[in-house]
């Protein structure tokens, strides 16, 4: 660390540390961008998220139209587009023309270097690969002709394509690029992934997936009797069920709580969450599977005219995807309960991603 202080004077540290700050600022504004353009579609964020090569913002809930998913897309690139060419007016009045072929992100002027990140970020996350920005609006162009799940199949492998390209590109020219490339070759298969989860509980209701085996327990029982049900059985949350209306939920983390501060003589009541949330069999379940990640619940009582009718987990909406997916693979188009894949998806978040060379130090 002193060697590398020495050789570098405290001008060039600072300039550094400018240049960083002012590139992560353009990221946190691209990421705005998205995050604004999906507030005026009536949606809110979650958190923004800065990471090393980029950033991510978490949508709160799942755009419906292909048209919204485009504009929510394509905001953050525009973000760096428009403060990229506020410094091409800025270094073109004050300072003359500059070819923007003799600029880098390693030499010139703090905006010479800044105009060249921003065009960067704004072309690079448009290249139409998922998880991408570009990989989006591409997915949502292809959606206006054909199904979202058609549309995300071939978004998330030209998404992979991209990916191996940017790898074997990253052994010959730049390590960075080959983390570039994973974390594309991740994002493609996760949106993939998540693309087919969502449509293969679309259009499903609760009761398709709910458990209807499973045990309760009652208020006045001890907590040895949630003991002995949870070792028996393969269930992690118990309801708990006062005159046929469930008056809580006992959630093995809260057991175990309770074994630890009062033993097992301990009565249920006084331990259960009295405050959870329940389903209706007649919700729909794309709709509860997002509320139960929302609020990392595992375990939600589905409850019809104050009657406790069975239990949503989220393992049971895994088994429900996974019996869905193999009965795709038998016949497409035949599925579990419905007829096939329809419905649409659209991106839980959205990623800006900048290239640092490691290989060359901040000048
Ligand atoms: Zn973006």
């Amino acid at each position: 660390m002193n060697d590398w202080i020495a050789g570098h004077s405290i001008n060039a540290v600072l300039d550094g540390i400018i240049f960083l700050t002012a590139l992560f600022s353009c990221v946190l504004l691209h990421e705005f961008g998205h995050v604004f353009a999906a507030r005026r579609f009536g949606i809110r964020t979650h958190d923004v998220t800065l990471f090393p090569i980029g950033g991510l913002a978490r949508l709160e809930r799942i755009p419906e139209e292909p048209r919204k998913e485009f504009w929510i897309a394509i905001a953050g690139p525009a973000v760096n587009m428009a403060i990229a060419a506020m410094l091409f007016a800025g270094l073109f009045v004050f300072d003359g023309w500059q070819p923007i072929s003799r600029m880098s992100i390693d030499s010139g002027s703090l905006f010479e270097r800044m105009l060249f990140a921003n065009l960067t970020l704004a072309l690079f996350n448009l290249v139409p690969a998922f998880p991408l920005d570009g990989g989006r609006i591409f997915r949502a162009i292809l959606a206006a002709h054909t199904n979202y799940s058609k549309a995300t199949t071939i978004a998330a492998t030209l998404g992979r394509s991209v990916a191996v390209a940017l790898m074997v590109w990253g052994i010959f020219a730049n390590p960075m690029l080959l983390l570039v490339g994973l974390f594309v070759w991740i994002g493609a298969g996760q949106e993939e992934y998540s693309a087919r989860f969502r449509a293969a509980l679309s259009g499903v209701r609760v009761r398709a997936a709910m458990v209807t085996d499973f045990q309760r327990l009652q208020a006045r029982d001890t907590l040895a009797e949630a003991v002995r049900l949870i070792l028996a059985g393969s269930q992690h949350d118990l309801p708990v069920v006062e005159h046929g209306r469930v008056v809580g939920i006992l959630t093995r983390s809260r057991l175990l709580i309770g074994l630890a501060e009062n033993g097992h003589d301990f009565l249920v009541e006084k331990v259960m969450d009295r405050e959870f949330m329940t389903a209706h069999p007649s919700d729909m379940l794309n709709d509860i599977s997002t509320e139960l990640q929302k609020w990392n619940c595992h375990t939600v009582p589905v409850v019809s005219n104050g009657r406790l009718e069975g239990l949503l987990t989220m393992e049971n909406i895994g088994e429900y995807f996974l019996i869905d997916t193999a009965l795709q693979e038998r016949s497409p188009g035949s599925g579990l309960l419905k007829g096939g894949l329809k419905g649409f998806w659209n991106s839980h978040g959205s990623s800006a991603i900048l290239v640092i060379p490691p290989d060359k130090p901040l000048k």
